[in-house]
Parts: C-alpha cells; sequence; structure tokens
C-alpha cells in the first residue's frame, strides 16, 4: 500500500510561518508517499489554494457533524472541502481530552466527512494506566468499533493509532507492541484502510516504524512543524 505520511500542525503559528511550510514541504516531496498537512483552520484556506494541483494534500483538524446550523465556533465538513481540504483528522486524542469527545461523537463526524466527500483519519489510542494496566488492545478495539461509521470498513478511510502517552513526549511503544496493535487494527479493518502510527515519529525512528507490518504511515505532530524532519519522515517511508 503507497504510505501515507500526514503532519498534525495543531494550533502552532502565523499564517506566514504555515505559508513557508506548506511551500518548503511541497518543494522536498519525495516520490512515491502520499504527504497530507492539516493546518489549523484560519490559515488552511491560504495553504489549500497554494498546494492546489500539487503533490500534498491538505486536511482539517476537526469538523462538526452537522451540516450547518447554530454551532458558533465549529466548522462543517463541506467548509473544509469548499476551501480545498480533502482529509480530516477526527478524534485525536486532545480533541477526545479537551472537548469530551465520545467515539459516538467521532463516529458522528466521520460519517458528516465522508458525507462531504473527505477521508476521514479516526485518531485511537490507549492512555499509560490502559497499557500499564494490560488493557491496551481491548481499549483500541473498543475505540475503533465505536467510532468508525457504518460502512466505513468499504471507504477510503484512515485509522491512526496514537497512544496517548506517546504524543508529544519523545516516548514511543517498542516496536512488538506498535506491531501488535496494528495487527489487531487491521483485523478490524478492510485491507484497503490505511493504518498510520502516530506519537513521537521523528527521523530517527521513521525507519523502524514504517517497516513494520500493518504500518502504511504515520499522523506526525511536533516533526511536521520542521520541513527537513516531515520530508525525512516521508523519505523513510519512500521506496
Ligand atoms: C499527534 O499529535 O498526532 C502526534 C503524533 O504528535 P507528536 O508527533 O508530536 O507526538
Amino acid at each position: 500500500m503507497r504510505p501515507l505520511i500526514a503532519g498534525n500542525w495543531k494550533m502552532h503559528g502565523t499564517l506566514r510561518d504555515a505559508a513557508a511550510l506548506a511551500e518548503a514541504v511541497r518543494a522536498g516531496a519525495p516520490a512515491g508517499v502520499d504527504l497530507l498537512i492539516c493546518p489549523p483552520f484560519v490559515h488552511l484556506h491560504v495553504v489549500a489554494a497554494a498546494m492546489l494541483g500539487q503533490p500534498v494534500a491538505v486536511g482539517g483538524q476537526d469538523c462538526h457533524a452537522a451540516a450547518k446550523g447554530a454551532h458558533t465556533g465549529d466548522v462543517a465538513a463541506a467548509m473544509l472541502r469548499d476551501v480545498g481540504a480533502t482529509h480530516v483528522i477526527l478524534g485525536h486524542s486532545e480533541r477526545r481530552a479537551d472537548h469530551g469527545e465520545t467515539d459516538a461523537g467521532v463516529r458522528a463526524k466521520a460519517e458528516a466527512a465522508i458525507g462531504a466527500g473527505l477521508t476521514p483519519i479516526i485518531c485511537v489510542g490507549e492512555t499509560l494506566a490502559q497499557r500499564e494496566a494490560g488493557e491496551a488492545e481491548a481499549v483500541v478495539a473498543a475505540q475503533v468499533k465505536g467510532s468508525l461509521p457504518e460502512g466505513f470498513l468499504a471507504a477510503d478511510g484512515v485509522v491512526a493509532y496514537e497512544p496517548v502517552w506517546a504524543i508529544g513526549t519523545g516516548r514511543t511503544p517498542t516496536e512488538a507492541d506498535i506491531a501488535a496493535i496494528h495487527a489487531v487494527l487491521r483485523g478490524l479493518t478492510s485491507p484497503a484502510t490505511r493504518l498510520l502510527y502516530g506519537g513521537s515519529v521523528k527521523p530517527a525512528n521513521a525507519k523502524a516504524i514504517l517497516g513494520l507490518p500493518h504500518v502504511d504511515g504515520a499522523l506526525v505532530g511536533g516533526a511536521s512543524l520542521v520541513a527537513a524532519d516531515f520530508l525525512a519522515i516521508a523519505g523513510a517511508a519512500g521506496p
């Protein structure tokens, strides 16, 4: 499967930073790898316009489950599509923690995203306490079952395994632990569903992680804010 390397820029930078970072990623995009960048909402239109026709896709970091309406501060999936996004990250652990997002809520957002023509990247992952209690596989399996819409198995969607304790910490699970979770994910999804690993992916560990069975790419946070690091990770995914 062609790998996907996705950058989650979270709530960082100015519009000028976003434009420069996108251009640096575009200029260095390696062959044989799909690249996706997910800027903050307010930067998305400008970045998507600059990437039009280029080998770098652009996505949102969230969307609302409703098509439109009185939802102050929220953004509909169709609005993301309208300004040039092709993907949307959903159910990131920071949103689950900061905004109380539930599996059912993520599922509703994913349905809205698919309905608007976006590819959802649905994030799942256990906390450190859950891993230490030996519950990681069961937690992730339950999140997948609760967060993926009916029919998702046949759709061109993406699932990202992001252990909460590995995000932004510099810590990663062992390769065996990543492979074990991805084997569970593969058993719950269609062979066409890309499975990403996310959590402290860096140029130094990318090759080993991306070489694991059923790891079809990476969702990258901190390292996606440095074009050279993001491109090095993408290069490690390439042929
Ligand atoms: C993320 O937040 O999706 C992520 C993977 O972050 P980081 O790479 O910084 O751990």
